[in-house]
């Protein structure tokens, strides 16, 4: 059977990966965390002193990517597929706050965007792959047969991601969390290169009202029309 490419966009803390994983696993397909890239350069850019005082230094962060290395591995503890950083699982370290705080800043440098995406793209060669982030149906792929676009309000995300980082020990505000969904968006949103907008050809999910069940339903069966479409077309290209 020919296989597709998912690409799923949106807002953060929309619930893009769990959908995007569950998708994956009943489609058997890749599933691919692009914030996950982009959440790793900027592990590094701290690691690395390249923040101070609150400010980054976009210069030395570009004039240091060709030493930073990302890869998706499975974890043989966990059975997931998890981010790797030069060599180091950091699954668990790029989802800190502190991360989070200057992710979008560093998803705004043109050099860090050329690298990831064209990394992500030959991940999609060979399709069967289901990709979330935030320029996947407009950049990355823009020819893929399914676009899907989550959104929700920013106090419904804000309380997700909250009771996520209380839960992993972290001790943070709700409306520290708030104000860091709203600044991601703002930054994301307005940002030069490839700013996050929906796909003319993608359809939108707004999940504040909506149930996650319901969604993923909703997302499956359109993922299955689409194969069988792909499938059906295939057939039709074939007859004499
Ligand atoms: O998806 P997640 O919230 O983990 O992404 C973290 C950040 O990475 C986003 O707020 C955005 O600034 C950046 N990002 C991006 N393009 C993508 C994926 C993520 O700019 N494709």
């Amino acid at each position: 059977m020919r296989k597709i490419i998912v690409a799923i966009d949106g807002h953060s803390s929309t619930g893009k990966s769990t959908v995007a994983k569950r998708l994956a696993k009943a489609l058997g397909y890749v599933f691919i965390d692009t914030g996950a890239m982009y959440r790793a350069v900027t592990l590094y850019a701290l690691q690395n002193g390249f923040v101070s005082e609150g400010k980054l230094n976009a210069q030395k962060l570009t004039a240091a990517l060709p030493s930073i290395e990302l890869k998706f591995k499975t974890n043989t503890d966990t059975g997931k597929s998890e981010m790797y950083l030069n060599g180091k699982n950091v699954e668990g370290e790029i989802r800190s706050m502190e991360v989070s705080k200057y992710v979008s800043p560093v998803a705004t440098i043109k050099e860090v965007r050329e690298k990831l995406v064209a990394q992500q793209q030959k991940m999609g060669l060979e399709k069967g792959i289901v990709m979330d982030g935030r320029d996947i149906g407009t950049v990355v792929f823009p020819d893929a047969e399914l676009k899907i676009y989550m959104t929700a309000s920013a106090e419904i995300r804000a309380q997700r991601r909250y009771q996520e980082l209380l839960g992993r020990g972290e001790n943070v505000s709700y409306d520290e969390v708030l104000k860091n969904v709203q600044d991601r968006d703002r930054i994301d949103s307005t940002r030069e290169t490839s700013p996050l907008k929906k796909a003319e050809d993608a359809i939108e999910f707004d999940n504040s009202e909506l149930g996650m069940e319901e969604q993923f339903e909703k997302i499956l069966d359109l993922a299955r029309q689409k194969i069988d479409l792909q499938g059906f077309q295939n057939l039709e290209g074939l007859k004499p």
